[in-house]
């Protein structure tokens, strides 16, 4: 070939290089600037929405019976003793007064509705789950009434999130200069806010809470009609009402009569509690993005911190009985850690209680058994990275209890199905966001040997770092402040793209856009099957309650 054509043909791909690279930037500086807009917009509309509910739940939770001594929690002996209020004839059955049913059987309860509630164990619960309330899990538990359920149990306010990687930080704070000051992330001990819950239940008059275990549903001639359940004792008791609502959370025996699961085992959690130590970031969740996948911190106590290590599917879980987890912790995760916390993280180790928990997720599948719906972790579950199952719950049983409230007879179980067949359209915007963003940023923060991925997964630091829209609009969406599907997917290929533009600049190279064009699909890769099983139709044109009722 003469040097000449060779010529011709290096300026023909330079100016292929440089056109792609004009039209990367230009992408990027117009995604920015829609994601920019639509944030805006939004925001600014779901904040003015969100403050004049307060306002009127603040007016009516006035009204409401005075809140409970937070000593009962500890005095309590048998916590059956506490839990005897009276309803016969139930409308509506709780399985399950977990998160999700204690806060629904208040709720129904302060809605004049006779409600029973059947729990397999009424003692405190200690657990690792559920530790931290984002924002706008928060503020579905004051439109529910129930914020006083976080006060008196040493609760902690979480801010933001700190980021960490490869010894750089970042921090990103939740927007909520709009709101009542007292908005804001709650942790806490799961079990000690699960009693308070349980406590202002069992207070509430029509509702009853009881001690046992359901075993299985009455169905006759396809509809639910109430369920068998074992007290404590061992009696077989038989309870019919209209409506089951079952609530008995990840492992739930019941949820496969009445949908077809499909649960997912991404990882496990490997928890720890750090005490006495300053977090680098106080009042703050940290995520490390360590090698193979993110380590969780934040405080649950005014002297504990929980330290969530998470483990891939992939790999196996070292055993805690024979040193091998106590090894893995010392050598591959503390040299992972922030210094000023090894100390800590060292003495938790040597003080020998570990625990695993194992991580599950499972998109929605509508319960179509007239009589009987599902809530909660029985229904839906995700990644617990970004902390967002509380917070769905809480918004779904918002979302249920308006669309029962004016309902006066719930005895037409098939005319009271399609009724409810609303709920899983109306429940989709908050779930989607936060079911997807999970699921997209486990993937994306877990360490890869993929080129593409590990750029990824840089970009996605470096974009959080910018501040401004880039840190508030994603944070916005993970706290549940911001449930908007759409937000979540343009910035989430802003990040792409920001990804691409670092690649090509200052001089893009032939490898770099192939790199770059990787990244691409595999971005695409990690969101498009999260938003195919949540629905598509769902996410791009969201149906608000406001709209039907
Ligand atoms: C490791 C981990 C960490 C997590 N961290 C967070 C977090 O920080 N923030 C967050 O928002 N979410 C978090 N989650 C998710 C969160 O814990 C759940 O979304 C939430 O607890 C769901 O509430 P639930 O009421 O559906 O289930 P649960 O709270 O588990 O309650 C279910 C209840 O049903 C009872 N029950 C079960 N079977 C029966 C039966 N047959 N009869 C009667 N009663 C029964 C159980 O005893 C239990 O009390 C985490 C999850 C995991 C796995």
């Amino acid at each position: 070939m003469s040097s000449s054509s060779l010529d011709v043909i290096i300026t023909k791909m330079n100016n292929y290089i440089g056109f792609m690279w004009f039209m990367v930037m230009a992408l990027t500086v117009a995604v920015g600037f829609a994601v920019f807009l639509f944030d805006y917009i939004s925001l600014a509309n779901g904040k003015k929405k969100i403050n004049n509910n307060n306002r009127t739940q603040n007016q009516e939770t006035d009204h409401q019976e005075s809140t409970i001594n937070s000593s009962e929690i500890h005095e309590q002996e048998d916590a059956t003793t506490l839990f005897q209020n009276d309803s016969n004839n139930p409308e509506i059955i709780i399985v399950g007064a977990g998160v999700a049913g204690s806060a629904l059987a208040c709720s129904l309860g302060k809605d004049g509705r006779r409600v029973l509630v059947i729990e397999r164990d009424l003692s405190e619960p200690d657990r690792i789950v559920g530790e931290l309330l984002q924002p706008g899990g928060y503020l579905k538990l004051i439109e529910l009434g129930l914020e006083d359920c976080v006060e008196g149990i040493d609760a902690q306010r979480v801010y933001g999130y700190g980021l960490f990687k490869d010894g750089k930080r970042t921090r990103v704070s939740y927007p909520l200069e709009n709101y009542r000051s007292d908005v804001s992330g709650v942790s806490f001990h799961n079990g000690r806010f699960i009693q308070r819950m349980r406590i202002k239940a069992a207070k509430t008059p029509n509702v009853r809470l009881e001690q046992g275990t359901v075993t299985s549903l009455i169905e006759e001639n396809g509809t639910v009609k109430g369920v068998n359940y074992k007290t404590k004792e061992g009696k077989a008791i038989t309870e019919y009402a209209p409506l089951t609502i079952v609530c008995d959370g990840c492992c739930s025996n019941l949820r496969r009569s009445l949908c077809n699961p499909k649960v997912d085992i991404p990882s496990s959690f490997v928890a720890l509690i750090l005490k006495n130590c300053q977090l680098p970031y106080p009042n703050y969740g940290h995520v490390i993005l360590a090698d193979p996948s993110p380590i969780l911190m934040y405080p649950i106590s005014s002297f504990e911190t929980r330290c969530l290590v998470d483990i891939p599917g992939g790999q196996k879980v070292p055993s805690i009985s024979n040193g091998e987890m106590a090894n893995y912790l010392k050598t591959v995760v503390v040299p992972q850690i922030p210094a000023e916390l090894h100390t800590a993280f060292i003495s938790a180790i040597d003080e020998g209680n570990i625990k695993v928990a194992t991580n599950r997720s499972m998109p929605a599948t509508p319960c179509n058994t007239p009589g009987a719906i599902l809530l909660g972790d029985a229904f839906n579950m995700r990644h617990p990275l970004t902390g967002g199952g509380m917070t769905v719950a809480l918004s779904d049983i918002v979302v249920l209890r308006k669309l029962l409230q004016p309902l006066d007879d719930l005895n037409d179980a098939v005319a009271l199905n399609e009724y409810l067949e609303v709920f899983y359209s109306l429940r989709k915007p908050v779930a989607s966001t936060i079911n997807t963003l999970a699921g997209a940023l486990y993937k994306v923060f877990s360490a890869s040997d993929d080129q593409a991925r590990t750029e990824l997964r840089q970009a996605c630091f470096d974009y959080l770092s910018l501040g401004g829209v880039c840190s508030n609009g994603p944070v916005a969406l993970l706290s549940g402040l911001n449930p908007k599907p759409l937000t979540l997917v343009m910035h989430f290929f802003a990040v792409a793209i920001y990804g691409v533009g670092r690649l090509l600049l200052p001089f893009p190279s032939l490898k770099r856009a192939y790199l770059g064009a990787r990244l691409i699909a595999d971005a695409t890769g990690i969101i498009f099957p999260i938003v195919k099983a949540e629905g598509i139709k769902q996410m791009v044109f969201p149906v608000s309650i406001d709209s039907i009722l």
